[in-house]
């Protein structure tokens, strides 16, 4: 599914924003993701080809990077994000419709007298804009990632894949590893 992809900054990462704090950080995207956005185009629309291939996948759940909340991935959409994946439940409902009217139409081309007429949908919503904010990248060294962090976040961070905390930054580029214990 090509069409919904959450745009990317110009090296390469997507942003998410905690849904406990609110805060906007950045990762690479992640190979979970177009199962995450199926699953939420899923839950507008119920189509049952998509219920199928993508409800039974298992989603590792995430951490966020600064309060360390730990949610489902579908859980860190920003406002911008969510609203473009609505917005695109709905066109593509639109597409399939018509679709579907397009071929009872075909079907029936025999019957002299159609009762219907069904009209084009809208094209599909374009992709949001590109992400233009630089934060700072940072090396989570416990999964071998970087993240982007808000660049006057000075506290200490958690990975959010893997949930390790790391100490405060305070001017260094290190992150220094320092498991604690859950
Ligand atoms: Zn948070
Ligand atoms: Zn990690």
């Amino acid at each position: 599914m090509a069409w919904l992809e959450l745009p990317r900054d110009k090296a390469g990462f997507v942003r998410r924003e905690c849904p406990r704090c609110q805060r906007n950080f950045k990762t690479r995207p992640n190979r979970h993701d177009p199962g995450m956005l199926q699953r939420l185009l899923a839950g507008y629309f119920p189509f049952e080809n998509v219920h199928e291939a993508y409800t039974a996948e298992e989603l590792p759940a995430w951490h966020c990077l600064y309060c360390g909340h730990r949610a489902l991935p579908d859980a860190w959409l920003t406002p911008d994000q969510s609203a473009h994946v609505e917005r695109m439940a709905r066109s593509w409902a639109n597409h399939v419709r018509y679709e579907q009217l397009a071929y009872v139409q075909r079907t029936l081309s025999q019957n002299p007298h159609p009762t219907f007429v069904s009209v084009p949908p809208e094209p599909l919503p374009r992709p949001l804009p590109p992400d233009e904010e630089v934060l700072r990248t940072l090396p989570m060294l416990c999964c071998g990632e970087e993240v982007q962090a808000s660049w006057d976040w000075d506290a200490p961070l958690v990975c959010p894949r893997c949930g390790a905390h790391h100490g405060g930054l305070s001017g260094r580029r290190q992150v220094n590893l320092e498991f604690v214990q859950e």
